[in-house]
């Protein structure tokens, strides 16, 4: 069965939210695990807790996906800016389990001068500071552009990353089409080849999740610029391909296109027609 749904604020509570899912035709949702651009998280009541788990089970979501915040970074050398990732990622990953939410993605981070394996080791050590081991959440890494000196954008580079780690068998990948077509990785024309590469670097029974987005920017630009479905450099057949791959079709889609709810609704219909 398809599952697919789309990033979503959770402004108006958890419970609101799954409501919302369910009002677009969907089966899952991504959520910021606290505010995008600050520190700060809101504490749910229990009542509001139940709500949500209970709309969750009664509608047979999928997979759901936290996404962590994008002014975290887990890979700089600054100790000010490193104690917050660390914080958070610690924080979150307990948080998220809490909500017996399935996966936890986030952006690996940028090295800012200091160099690829350096940054690599500062998230391998931010990693082992937040996973214990006994969670059932996995905590996904995402797929990069390589926009100014973000790691994430090679395969290579997540390899590092989980191989490092104290608890490789909690870390999956989450494959963003917009990031991996911005980083070279042309599923347009090849996605055999690039998902033959993904299996041979990091074995395909990694990828948990795709986000599921076209790209403003042509291949190999490492710029990261999210279109509507269709409306952007990879285009719809090459979407559609994705979402109908045998080693895809069973991942939950997460759209991120920036579009509001309604057109997002419009959006899940128009893909589960195609399909
Ligand atoms: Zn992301
Ligand atoms: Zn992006």
């Amino acid at each position: 069965m398809l599952t697919i749904g789309t990033h979503m604020s959770i402004a108006k509570g958890l419970a609101k939210t799954a409501e919302n899912v369910v009002w677009m035709e969907a089966n899952t949702m991504q959520i910021f695990s606290r505010n995008p651009r600050g520190s700060n998280y809101k504490i749910y009541t229990e009542q509001e807790i139940e709500d949500f788990q209970r709309i969750r089970r009664e509608n047979d979501f999928g997979a759901l996906l936290a996404h962590a915040p994008y002014t975290m970074n887990l890979a700089s050398d600054k100790d000010s800016v490193y104690e917050f990732a660390c914080t958070v990622m610690r924080e979150d990953v307990a948080r998220m389990e809490e909500l017996n939410i399935e996966y936890m993605v986030f952006h690996p981070g940028s090295h800012t001068g200091v160099g690829i394996e350096r940054g690599i080791s500062n998230i391998i050590r931010g990693l082992d500071q937040a996973i214990t081991g006994e969670e059932k959440i996995t905590v996904l890494l995402e797929t990069m552009t390589g926009k100014g000196t973000e790691i994430g954008e090679r395969f290579e580079h997540l390899k590092a990353i989980r191989e490092g780690a104290k608890h490789p068998e909690r870390i999956g990948i989450c494959l963003d089409t917009c990031h991996v077509f911005a980083a070279g990785y042309d599923i347009v024309h090849n996605l055999n080849g690039v998902l033959e590469e993904f299996d041979r670097v990091l074995g395909i029974e990694l990828l948990k999740a795709i986000h599921l987005n076209d790209s403003m920017m042509p291949l190999g630009s490492h710029k990261d610029r999210h279109a509507v479905i269709g409306q952007g450099e990879i285009g719809m057949e090459a979407l559609l391909s994705v979402m109908r791959h045998p080693l895809l079709k069973e991942l939950p889609f997460y759209l991120e296109t920036p579009l509001d709810d309604k057109g997002h609704k419009e959006e899940i219909n128009m893909l589960k027609g195609n399909i």
